[in-house]
């Protein structure tokens, strides 16, 4: 490790942060995070266990009546405040997200911008919770319409955006008035620690936040969500999991919100802007290092463009730099681990095994870390497995269809319904095919559809509830009526 790296390593807290102290773990137990790149030891990080849950969950429920009261506006200068010390820190922060997990520098700065970025919106719609007055149909009572915090709330987020699906979960937390509970992937806690200290010293309260980084989620989360003090689960992750964290939610019936995995195609019909494509499928296809559950993961070209859509493609794959995400002019880093390469590896395999060509890449990057190449495949067939298994690594598989109908019928033909992409110039199959899409989003000529001030989120598989935007923070509200009588 350099000495810059060292010091931002340095600077982060690795105890528990419980209910606003920094603590170890009752057991005492630690475990390291790794780079990912050179697959070294960083540090050290206090391992929760069940007793450092049950705490964080004492926390969270015996400060949630107060932080209910603290004013919506303090709540939001708490979250302009997180916003300002994410942006100041920009730089450390962004290092420390390279370091535990791997990708590169440029893109680590960008998902602190994007994750600051939620805490300025959550900090403006603190002050614009509404609620409503009518009359009753028959004139009798007024209906009185009031929104409340959920109460407190269990946060599970994943590693691939360790700070941006934080702050995509706490920033509506703290403008709703609930207390929280954050368990991080444990790839990637130091970003999480790091978050924890900067909203300490942004002014939250004591209580209102927890973090637990953990190597057995399940018995940090289980008693959790059996305890009817936890009133809501917002979890990022894999649909498996998602599906069983669901089920134990549903013995206190709580509030769940889910954001779950993605099989996303990339449409590229004969009359779109091909330059337009291309770039949008390399965004769409590489941001994260393919380790987003909005990447490209089919992307299908039109018979009449498929071949030169696949060749400009292939051209600027095969020009990306794959190396360590700190150094100079990378643009591709690692994936998260060897068990995430031998995913990808397979599927490439099945693709080929069943007639694809690989046009570039097609195998492991050189070094210590776990990397894979950025590849293209051309001439994949639709049954193929990576057509229904979300990639999660650099690969883009090309197919090819002949009419509309067709490929929105393969388009849909998944569990999953996440986003979506169309690059068309013509108006009217712009609209249709949007509309007939089965995702929760879609980027008509766009390859990027993340943005804080909008919502977020998948039907099907791919969850339940949105992140972001107007909709973001009723995810931690409930609505109240009170029918008002004897007018
Ligand atoms: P994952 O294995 O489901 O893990 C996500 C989180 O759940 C981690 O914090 C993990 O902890 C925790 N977890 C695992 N097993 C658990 C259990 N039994 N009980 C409670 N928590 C448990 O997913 P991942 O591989 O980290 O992340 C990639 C997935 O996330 C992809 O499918 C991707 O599409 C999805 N994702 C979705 C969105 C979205 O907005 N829709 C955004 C980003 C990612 P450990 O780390 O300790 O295992």
């Amino acid at each position: 490790m350099s000495d810059q790296e060292a010091r931002v390593v340095a600077q982060v807290d690795k105890r528990l942060f419980l209910g606003g102290r920094w603590r170890d773990a009752a057991s005492g137990a630690t475990f390291g995070v790794e780079d990912p790149s050179t697959r070294t030891i960083l540090c050290e990080v206090a391992d929760a266990g069940k007793e450092d849950a049950l705490a964080a969950l004492e926390a969270a429920h015996g400060a949630q009546s107060s932080w209910a009261e603290v004013a919506p506006r303090a709540r939001g200068e708490i979250l302009y405040r997180g916003y300002e010390l994410l942006m100041e820190r920009q730089e450390d922060l962004a290092l420390l997200m390279t370091l535990e997990m791997g990708k590169p520098l440029a893109e680590a700065r960008g998902e602190i911008a994007y994750a600051a970025e939620f805490f300025r919106w959550f900090s403006e719609e603190a002050v614009r919770i509404e609620g409503g007055f009518a009359t009753s149909p028959d004139g009798k009572s007024r209906f009185l319409i009031m929104r409340r915090p959920v109460g407190p709330s269990m946060l599970i987020t994943p590693w691939n955006f360790p700070m941006a699906m934080g702050t995509r979960k706490i920033g509506p937390a703290i403008a709703a008035g609930c207390t929280m509970v954050l368990k991080p992937a444990h790839q990637t806690p130091l970003c999480a620690l790091a978050l924890a200290g900067i909203l300490a010293e942004a002014g939250l309260p004591e209580g209102v936040l927890s973090v637990i980084p953990t190597t057995d989620p399940g018995s940090v989360t289980e008693p959790l969500l059996s305890d009817g003090r936890i009133r809501k689960i917002s979890f990022t992750g894999s649909t498996a999991v998602g599906r069983k964290l669901l089920e134990q939610s549903a013995g206190q019936v709580l509030r769940t919100s889910m954001e779950l995995g993605g099989n996303a195609p990339f449409l590229v019909f004969d009359d779109a802007d091909l330059d337009a494509a291309v770039d949008g499928a390399m965004l769409a296809k590489m941001r994260n290092i393919g380790e987003a559950c909005t990447a490209a993961n089919r992307i299908y070209a039109q018979s009449g463009v498929a071949e030169e859509f696949s060749r400009r493609l292939s051209e600027r794959m095969g020009a990306l730099r794959l190396g360590r995400g700190v150094d100079d002019g990378v643009d591709v880093g690692p994936l998260i681990d060897d068990k995430a390469r031998q995913k990808v590896q397979g599927l490439v395999d099945d693709a080929v095994g069943r007639g694809a060509r690989v046009l570039v890449g097609g195998g492991h990057g050189e070094g210590e870390g776990h990397f894979y190449q950025p590849t293209v495949l051309a001439d994949v067939p639709m049954d193929s497995e990576l057509s229904f298994t979300e990639i999660f690594g650099p690969v883009a598989p090309v197919l090819t269809f002949e009419t509309e109908q067709e490929v929105v019928a393969a388009a849909n033909n998944t569990d999953f319904g996440l986003v979506s992409y169309l690059y068309t110039r013509d108006l009217n199959r712009a609209f249709r095919v949007s509309e007939a899409l089965e995702t929760g989003m879609v980027g008509l000529n766009q390859g990027v559809v993340s943005n804080p001030a909008a919502p977020f989120g998948g039907v099907k598989h791919s969850g339940l509830g949105r992140e972001g935007g107007r909709v973001g923070i009723d995810e931690f509200l409930d609505t109240k009526y009170v029918g008002i009588g004897g007018l």
